[in-house]
């Protein structure tokens, strides 16, 4: 059997580390002698889906644990274009605020890239303005914000692999720009062969047979099988999904991840659970990013 990635585990590791920085920062006082510097995390949310407000609430639970200022901006589904390009100007200018993070999706009637690319790249918490997704494809990543999925994906897998990564063949299954293109980037930074596939790769369990780390991030119930995983591999498994579980009850659900967990578990050499394992990591990693905008807010290093 494999090892089981604990994704909670080290999610609240980094979250302990980003309470020491912000204590830190409050205790050195840089812009404001005296009063400390406050890390600010504004989250703002349209609409009423139900899966977005739970990861609003404990995107600011987890925000206020880590003692920032933490505000959350709750529009009607009916909210302009205008009027939430003209909130994201204010968070833009308010230096209360130093990571801005926009809950996504948005209601069809609002243009996500243009609000998305109206927040300040300093700001950018969630690494999609085009200057952090520029940085992290030129192999800048030091000096942007990465997308938090992958950052924290990556985080798991040198956790069980270490940090030297290189040559080894990654597989990434999935091409969003939110998960699969920074994944890739980062995996090829750290010197690994990356594939990218996607829905119109030909013979997939081939190709992910070949991956020493096998990442998957496609939306499909259980979609990579034990028999396509390379024997000791370690698999990252992205995928959220929320499927039938009759033996729960009637009407009763289950969250799966992209890999039949069961069979991958037998041939992996380490493996992410769902829930467990990159959930957890991508909050944490949010919460990382804001502490170091509000670092670099402050004039200070950038923190490791
Ligand atoms: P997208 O729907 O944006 O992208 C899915 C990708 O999978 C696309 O590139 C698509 O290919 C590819 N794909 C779809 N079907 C197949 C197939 N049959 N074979 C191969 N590739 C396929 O999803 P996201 O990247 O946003 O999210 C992926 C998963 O990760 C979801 O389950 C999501 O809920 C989860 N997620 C989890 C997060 C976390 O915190 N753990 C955060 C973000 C996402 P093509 O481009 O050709 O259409």
């Amino acid at each position: 059997m494999s090892t089981v990635i604990d994704g909670r585990k080290t999610a609240a590791e980094v979250v302990e580390k980003v309470k020491a920085l912000t204590a830190d920062l409050a205790a050195k006082g840089v812009s404001a002698p005296g009063l400390g510097v406050v890390p600010g995390l504004a989250v703002v949310i349209v609409g009423e889906d139900p899966a977005s407000q739970v990861y609003v609430a404990n995107k600011s639970r987890t925000a206020k644990e880590c003692g920032f200022h933490s505000v959350q901006h709750t529009l009607a589904t009916d909210t302009g274009e205008a009027d939430l390009l003209k909130l994201i100007g204010e968070l833009n200018a308010d230096p209360a605020i130093h990571g801005i993070l926009v809950q996504l999706p948005l209601p069809g009637h609002i243009d996500s890239s243009k609000v998305i690319q109206a927040i300040a790249p300093e700001k950018d918490v969630d690494g999609f303005t085009y200057v952090n997704v520029g940085k992290l494809g030129a192999g800048e990543a030091a000096t942007a914000f990465v997308p938090c999925t992958p950052a924290g994906s990556m985080l798991l897998i040198e956790r069980v692999r270490g940090r030297d990564l290189s040559g080894l063949n990654a597989v990434v299954i999935g091409r969003s720009n939110i998960v699969g293109k920074p994944m890739a980037n980062l995996l090829l930074a750290a010197n690994c062969t990356v594939t990218v596939a996607h829905s119109r790769t030909k013979d997939l369990a081939a190709l992910a047979r070949t991956a020493d780390i096998l990442v998957a991030a496609v939306g499909r119930p259980e979609m990579v099988k034990g028999d396509w995983v390379k024997p000791g591999a370690t698999v990252i498994d992205v995928g959220i999904n929320r499927i039938p579980a009759p033996e729960k009850g009637e009407g009763r659900t289950r969250l799966v991840g992209d890999v039949d967990y069961a069979q991958a578990a037998e041939v992996a050499g380490a493996i992410t659970p769902v829930p467990g394992g990159v959930g957890p990591m991508t909050i944490a990693m949010l919460m990382a990013n804001t502490v170091v905008s509000a670092c670099l807010a402050a004039g200070l290093a950038r923190p490791e």
